[in-house]
């Protein structure tokens, strides 16, 4: 620092010295000369514009008094003397001393921005940004530091140069284009692919704005380019890893996605929606292609979902069954909505789920339910065994008598045929009262595939209520039904809702056992609840049930009685929730007793 200083006065020291010697000449020649003071004033300046220009304003100003002096001294008279004898040498002088002081003062300003200049050049070279300068021909005019160290050409190289020749520039879009944005609101911003001196390539954010010539024509680009290629890269890398862990992932959840345009029927499938669907990834997905795998049973209802869809933008969530190729069975689960950016409601996303390990983790469990309930059904009519043989013997004497009346009315002398025949018809009506009872026991027994169908819940009511009746009169216990103005239609299938009905009968009229001081007695009831909803309640007049008791009846073996499974009510709650519903158990309102009530849905229709 003060070796700078020092060196900067020696500098100073110089100048004026260099100054003074050659004003003293200059004074000398024009002396010698013997010009006049006018003359000698324009040297005078000549030489203050010389000297002002190699350094300060302080220089300048020194030089300017000093000439004054000179000139009055040594050319104005009376000479040798600093008086003017003349009025009319004033205006010189003093025109001189104003001309000197402008020229200092506009040597001042020239400095100023020349340092300014400077101090801008100093700036655009620190920046990493390249700044370039382009002639109207593309000719590079000016070639910053920042160009230098980013494409390895010097200034000296690039100057005069055609940019994108030099540079081998990549444009994003159609220069015509660019230029044409350029010339409309004199700027672009873009990205651009150069290529170096060493041939390596870097791609860059290209800011160009357009130059203009003092009448405001345009005459240049001023083009700052700064270096992305590392960010770009970076974010290549993180693109590509987030898509492996997103392949990944949807290989491990066996989830695959796909886009689909309504519109135009265009198809995307992510790898893993390619795999479920046993498709290779290199054929063109289409919905075509799709429902070709979709299993022939279910391609109506895929493909009424697909049209729903694209015409009214609805949500789709659909579960079917693929038949692939090698003839394996999966089980898919398909979502999708409207991408959220979208306004023209045909540009779908989804999500296509490999149900299967789940499906048949569920079938296997409703196979195992079903077998529980098959035991608990076998169970329960081990119960009832002494009833059903009473229900099927009250049939099977009624026949023997009427056989054994029929015989009688034909051994007659005048057999009497009327009486055959009426004999014969209660036979009949005996036989089939007694079929009906032995189906249905068999229906209860056997190991059926569950049916669904509709079923008037009254209905359900009347066929059991036989099988149980002579269980409640063995045990005392009045059996009322109250069925409410139906059909009460639901979707079910008829033995498992019956078996519903047969658990909770039975399992009122074994609470009751021990009830001596009252009626013992069991009311079935139906009726209809808001929300289209079918209510089916059993009551009794038993012991009822406590809160800590109501919390666990439903629980897999949960039992009181001595020989109990306690499978009966676990196996009534899967039954209902199966069918939508819901069991629950609740005080009797009026007196002790518990009632289990049991929610079903309605639905439209009844049969039978
Ligand atoms: P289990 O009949 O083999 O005991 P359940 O699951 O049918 O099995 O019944 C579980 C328990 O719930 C019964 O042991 C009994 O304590 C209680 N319970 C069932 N129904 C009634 C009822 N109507 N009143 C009082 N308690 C009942």
């Amino acid at each position: 620092m003060r070796l700078g200083r020092l060196s900067l006065t020696k500098q100073l020291l110089g100048l004026w010295a260099v100054g003074g010697a050659v004003l003293g000449l200059a004074t000398w020649i024009c002396f010698t000369l013997n010009l006049d003071s006018s003359a000698t004033a324009f040297v005078y300046l000549a030489i203050i514009v010389f000297l002002s220009l190699r350094d300060s304003f302080l220089s300048s100003a020194i030089f300017s008094v000093a000439s004054v002096a000179s000139l009055d001294f040594f050319f104005v008279d009376p000479k040798f003397s600093f008086q003017i004898q003349y009025s009319n040498d004033l205006p010189l002088i003093g025109m001189f001393l104003l001309t000197s002081f402008v020229i200092t003062g506009l040597v001042r300003r020239l400095q100023l921005s020349k340092v300014t200049l400077e101090r801008q050049a100093r700036l655009l070279d620190l920046t990493h940004d390249t700044v370039v300068v382009r002639d109207a021909g593309d000719v590079i005019t000016f070639w910053s530091r920042g160009a230098e160290n980013l494409y390895g050409w010097s200034s000296e190289e690039a100057v005069g140069k055609i940019s994108h020749v030099l540079l081998k520039t990549v444009f994003p879009q159609a220069r015509e284009t660019i230029d044409d944005r350029l010339r409309r609101s004199g700027h672009w911003e873009g990205e651009l692919v150069n290529t170096n001196r060493d041939g390596t390539q870097v791609i860059v954010a290209s800011r160009w704005s357009v130059q203009r010539d003092d009448s405001g024509r345009p005459n240049g680009t001023l083009e700052t380019n700064n270096d992305i290629t590392e960010r770009r890269r970076a974010e290549a890398a993180l693109r590509r890893s987030q898509a492996a862990y997103l392949a990944e992932a949807q290989k491990l959840s066996l989830t695959g996605s796909f886009g689909w345009n309504a519109d135009n029927g265009q198809v995307f499938w992510s790898e893993q929606s390619f795999a479920i669907l046993g498709v290779d990834s290199a054929v063109e997905p289409s919905i075509g292609l799709l429902l070709e795998r979709v299993h022939p049973d279910e391609i109506e209802s895929v493909r009424r979902a697909f049209d729903r869809a694209s015409q009214d933008g609805s949500e789709f969530d659909i579960e079917f069954r693929l038949l692939l190729a090698n003839g394996s069975i999966k089980h898919v689960h398909a979502v999708a909505h409207v991408m959220a950016d979208e306004t023209d409601r045909a540009q779908f996303v989804g999500a296509l789920m490999d149900i299967t390990p789940a499906k048949l983790a569920e079938m296997r469990l409703q196979e195992a339910q079903a077998q529980v309930a098959h035991v608990a059904r076998v169970t329960s009519l081990g119960v009832l065994s002494a009833s059903i043989a009473h229900e099927v013997n009250q049939p099977l004497a009624a026949i023997v008598s009427h056989g054994e009346a029929s015989l009688r009315w034909l051994n007659r002398e005048v057999p009497r045929l009327d009486e055959v025949a009426s004999s014969i018809r209660h036979v009949i009506a005996n036989g089939k009262r007694a079929s009906g009872i032995v189906q249905r026991i068999r229906g209860l027994i056997g190991k059926a595939e569950q049916q669904r169908s509709v079923v008037n819940l009254n209905d359900l009511v009347e066929e059991v209520i036989p099988l149980v009746r002579n269980e409640a009169a063995r045990h005392r216990t009045l059996l009322q039904l109250d069925l409410g103005d139906g059909p009460f239609a639901v979707s079910g299938d008829p033995i498992q809702l019956q078996q519903v009905l047969i658990n909770l009968v039975i399992n009122a009229i074994q609470a009751m056992a021990t009830v001596e001081d009252r009626t013992r007695s069991v009311v079935v009831s139906t009726r209809a609840e808001e929300g289209d909803l079918v209510v089916l309640d059993v009551a009794d007049s038993g012991p009822g049930i406590d809160a800590d008791q109501a919390a666990h009846v439903f629980d897999a073996f949960y039992t009181t009685k001595p020989g109990g499974m306690g499978m009966g009510l676990s196996v009534c709650r899967s039954i209902i929730e199966a069918h939508g519903g819901q069991i629950s158990v609740l005080s009797r309102p009026s007196g002790p007793g518990a009632v289990f009530r049991c929610v079903l849905p309605r639905v439209a229709r009844a049969i039978g």
